[in-house]
């Protein structure tokens, strides 16, 4: 009897083990499974204040032409009350959800039904069937990279209206912002929603599902890692990369033409502007195999944060540039112009180059050449959810041996560059450079946090070698 017993509890034992092992690897990568108050906090407040703060940077250009203050000031004097200015605000229009839900529809076609022929003739472009990186759970998951093909028909459709059909007018987008806004926020929490719900109900690979167990977390860092329908709509590489970026260059185009029709002239700070940020945005499209390996991709869960970022913040706040500069016209003498342009055009090249070169040395397992030598580099290793152990190698040269991710820092110079296009005036246009330090700075020691789990004692070696994270000698 004591004997079986014995046997019971040691059996008790070994499952309990196995349970702590699995649990223990799976929380080496991916977002957190069990919630602090701060990040608790953070969410709440982000829940709560993010689609507020989108409207006051849209209403504030609207009602106070781009002021951040008057409208706090007229609320506090009294000169004004909550009602009058949201009275004065465009409600939701069937003008705007017509254009919405077709433009929405338009990019789903274009996403599922037409598979990639650039790759067919653009030398260097990857595009076609491409794989993701290895999920937490040991999947491998494929994605049809037509992206490119998908922003090259829009703006192709895009210029041949605007130029030759006439069916509707460039300034389209900019007519109807505030009410396809609210558009942009019912499509943003109904993805949000359906993917918390999905997650629950019908998951497409439930071992890489997480669950904190706290409803507000879950619903915004999301459950799933990488929902599908079907086998190849991806929530995450559709969402991020067709209403959001392909939206983020015509929505620049539209403010352009705005200035036209206003002003009779498109001013040198609004060419900028679209021309910085045209490359930055050709050049995901051009990366988009690459992008499959970024963080969005290879580690974010898909919830609110993903879904109504995507949606909502990205066309609406990284396009404030333009935005502003419909109402302030800058032109700007030669010397701006031209630093803003050097600057641009360097932050770019070091966003790329660093990029790049992590691409390249991953691509071929370190058998490359860095800046003409031979890569330097750790090794390292890690264990996924079932057990299997792989390795894989940390960089200390090129670019990631000036810095841990210098990548960020040439994002952060391509950022400021497209702020200092609008000149001096107003805060508003510089939201976006202080938004992505704060983005980038933050994601950088969430990185490292995962990296540091998942790598262990190989990631402190690693940061013995390379000890700055954005700057040289700084931080
Ligand atoms: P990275 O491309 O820097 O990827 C980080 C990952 O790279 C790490 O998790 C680790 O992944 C691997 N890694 C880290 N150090 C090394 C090294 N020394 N050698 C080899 N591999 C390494 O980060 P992101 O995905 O965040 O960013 C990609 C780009 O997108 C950046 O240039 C960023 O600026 C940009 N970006 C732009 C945003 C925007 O809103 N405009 C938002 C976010 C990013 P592993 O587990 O594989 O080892």
């Amino acid at each position: 009897m004591a004997a079986h017993q014995e046997k019971r509890l040691a059996e008790e034992r070994k499952h309990q083990n196995m349970q702590n092992d699995t649990k223990a690897s799976q929380g080496q990568w991916g977002r957190a499974w069990e919630v602090d108050w701060f990040s608790l906090a953070s969410i709440l407040f982000l829940l709560m204040f993010a689609p507020l703060i989108v409207y006051y940077f849209i209403m504030s250009c609207a009602q106070y032409q781009c002021s951040l203050t008057d409208p706090v000031l007229d609320l506090l004097t009294g000169n004004k009350h909550l009602s009058d200015i949201w009275n004065r605000t465009p409600m939701l229009t069937y003008q705007a959800a017509a254009i919405y839900s077709l433009w929405v529809t338009f990019q789903v076609v274009l996403y599922m039904c037409i598979p990639d022929f650039c790759h067919k003739f653009l030398p260097g472009y990857v595009g076609g069937v491409q794989e993701g990186a290895v999920t937490p759970a040991g999947v491998v998951n494929k994605y049809q990279i037509n992206g490119l093909q998908a922003w090259i028909i829009t703006h192709v459709l895009w210029f041949a209206n605007a130029f030759c059909f006439h069916f509707f007018s460039p300034t389209i987008i900019f007519d109807n912002w505030i009410p396809l806004l609210w558009c942009a926020n019912i499509l943003g929490y109904a993805v949000s929603t359906f993917a918390m719900i999905k997650g629950y109900l019908f998951p497409t690979n439930a071992k890489d599902c997480k669950f904190t167990g706290n409803f507000f977390y879950d619903y915004m860092m999301g459950i799933e890692f990488n929902p599908r329908i079907g086998k190849w709509f991806d929530f995450k590489l559709f969402f991020n990369g067709r209403p959001g970026i392909v939206a983020w260059t015509l929505i620049n185009l539209s403010f352009a033409a705005k200035q036209q029709e206003l002003y009779g002239e498109v001013t040198n700070s609004m060419i900028l502007v679209n021309v910085l940020q045209g490359i930055y945005v050709l050049d995901f499209f051009w990366n988009e195999a690459w992008y499959l390996k970024t963080i969005d991709i290879c580690h974010d869960h898909f919830g609110w944060y993903l879904g109504w970022g995507d949606c909502v913040w990205l066309p609406y706040l990284y396009t404030l540039q333009g935005l502003y500069l419909v109402y302030h016209p800058v032109q700007l003498c030669t010397a701006h112009a031209v630093g803003v342009l050097l600057l641009g055009l360097l932050g770019y090249y070091i966003f790329r180059t660093t990029n790049h070169q992590k691409d390249l040395f991953r691509r071929t397992n370190g058998n490359c050449r860095i800046w003409g030598k031979k890569p330097e580099y750790i090794e390292c290793s890690y264990t996924s959810v079932d057990g299997t152990k792989y390795h894989s190698k940390l960089m200390t040269c090129g670019f990631w041996g000036w810095a841990r991710h210098f990548n960020y820092t040439g994002d952060l110079m391509g950022s400021l560059a497209y702020c200092l296009a609008c000149g001096f005036q107003h805060l508003l246009p510089y939201f976006y450079i202080i938004y992505m330090t704060i983005l980038l700075t933050h994601r950088c020691i969430r990185d490292e946090h995962r990296c540091s789990s998942k790598y262990g004692k190989d990631w402190k070696r690693y940061t013995a070698a390379v000890p700055y994270r954005l700057l040289p000698g700084v931080f």
